[in-house]
């Protein structure tokens, strides 16, 4: 099938990618010259593990091309997808413009059928809103199609090429038939495909991204109860999961959830309610905890030195949102870094992946190191923002050596508290007791 992706970012990439790797022709249009040169290039504009290879193996089989130019995809494709950015808007509400802009354009461009499959997390009703600006333009036949997207930054690849589930939300009987011929080479392999109304839809993806939001906080919320009583959260945490009603996956309490979808999903879930007269109590507090819970260990920090954090050298480890990927957005370590900025702190950061993302950001306002022991020299403490796992084991004894002073602040949890202890530093982490 011929199938056109708008936007070449995590989603439209691993998208086109995965379904030219299925055999299918696939054109991916991005707005961004640069990005679209460098594609053309055989350059991947984002990392994400195992997307390379993929990526160059379907440019090599002809199966996968990259343009600026939406009508000359759109001449070649039935189906076109758009992967397009749904930030937060000032109120907090998906900002659509991206997504309608698109639409309008389609309609008036398109010269017969097509299948318009929305992959952006949108608020209920874009479906309705996108089929009017597309038909404000033609008096074409089309069909619009709610398809969320799924994927894991850092494991988009995997979960492109296997998918927990599909969902497709249309009322068209000729859309679901295309979609289910795009999808059949899952669903033959067992992915369910479930079929709905674009409304419901729409609302699951909100539903499934704000569920694991407040699953991630409640456990936060449990850690910091932990150390009030004493308790461990590490075995709360075995304790609870076991129970298959529970699980043990996103258990883990740490600094807080960020990315790019997580903060802005929850926050416009929140705000389509409110424009219906709806309060999502549980949400609203749930981005509350998760506010504070992002910047709780610049407070032990700055507690730790006695409210003076001025010339204090500060190690980060890990700048990324989470490990695997260079994206930073809503990222906890970015918080942080303005409080310990902010308080006369200086940051030496290391994160090698995520690096030039905050370059752009911060430019020298903070300094990197090329590893994560050179990171340490001088240091008055290490501050563990993201769970690479290059971190998990590290060599306390250089550690311990290139710091000026033994204090690590964990907001990933990464040691087993016997480590830290053995090695004589001090070490705090969330939900269990601190090593002194
Ligand atoms: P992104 O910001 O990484 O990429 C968006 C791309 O769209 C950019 O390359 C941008 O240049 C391009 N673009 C903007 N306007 C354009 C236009 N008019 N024509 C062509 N290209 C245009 O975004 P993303 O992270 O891939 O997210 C896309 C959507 O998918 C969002 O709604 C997001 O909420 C949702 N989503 C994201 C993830 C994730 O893990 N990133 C997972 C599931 C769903």
């Amino acid at each position: 099938m011929n199938i056109t992706i708008v936007g070449t970012g995590y989603v439209g990439l691993v998208t086109g990618t995965t379904l030219a790797e299925l055999g299918n022709s696939v054109y991916c249009v991005d707005i961004d010259e640069k990005k679209v040169e460098g594609m053309k290039n055989g350059i991947v504009p984002i990392y994400e593990p195992n997307l390379e290879e993929m990526f160059l193996r379907n440019i090599q089989s002809e199966r996968l091309f990259f343009t600026t130019d939406l009508k000359e995809a759109l001449d070649k494709s039935e189906v076109i997808y758009l992967a397009l950015p749904t930030p937060p808007g000032e109120d907090g509400s998906a900002d659509l413009s991206y997504v309608l802009k698109v639409a309008h354009d389609i309609g008036e461009m398109m010269t017969e059928y097509k299948v318009v499959v929305n992959k952006s997390t949108v608020p209920v009703g874009t479906a309705d809103k996108v089929r009017e600006m597309i038909s404000s333009k033609t008096n074409l036949a089309f069909d619009v199609v709610s398809n969320p997207e799924f994927l894991r930054e850092g494991f988009a690849v995997e979960d492109s090429m296997n998918p927990a589930r599909v969902v497709v939300g249309s009322s068209s009987e000729k859309a679901k038939e295309i979609m289910a011929k795009i999808y059949q080479p899952f669903t033959n392999t067992g992915t369910p495909i479930i079929f709905m109304d674009e409304k419901s839809s729409e609302l699951t993806k909100y539903a499934a991204n704000s569920f694991l939001a407040v699953k991630i906080t409640f456990m936060n919320e449990i850690a910091n109860y932990c150390e009030k009583v004493g308790a461990d959260v590490d075995k709360v945490r075995l304790g609870m999961g076991s129970d298959d009603r529970i699980g043990h996956r996103f258990l883990f309490p740490g600094i807080g959830y960020g990315g790019s979808c997580f903060p802005k999903d929850v926050k416009a879930l929140i705000k389509s309610g409110k424009d219906d007269n709806f309060d999502f109590e549980i949400l609203q507090a749930t981005e509350k905890v998760n506010i504070a819970q992002k910047v709780i260990l610049s407070s032990e920090i700055e507690k730790y030195f006695g409210g003076n954090l001025k010339g204090k050298r500060i190690a980060m480890w890990g700048l990324a949102f989470k490990a695997n990927t260079d994206d930073i957005r809503e990222a906890s370590s970015l918080d942080n870094i303005a409080i310990l900025l902010e308080k006369g702190a200086e940051i030496v950061a290391y994160d090698l992946i995520a690096e030039e993302n905050v370059k752009k950001l911060l430019g020298d306002r903070i300094s990197y190191a090329n590893t994560m022991y050179d990171a340490l020299e001088g240091a008055d403490a290490l501050f563990i923002a993201t769970e690479w796992p290059e971190f998990k084991n590290p060599n306390f004894s250089l550690m311990a050596k290139k710091m000026n002073n033994k204090a690590i602040f964990d907001g990933r949890n990464m040691f087993p508290l016997e480590l830290p202890q053995q090695n004589g530093f001090y070490y705090k982490s969330i939900g269990r007791k601190t090593i002194q």
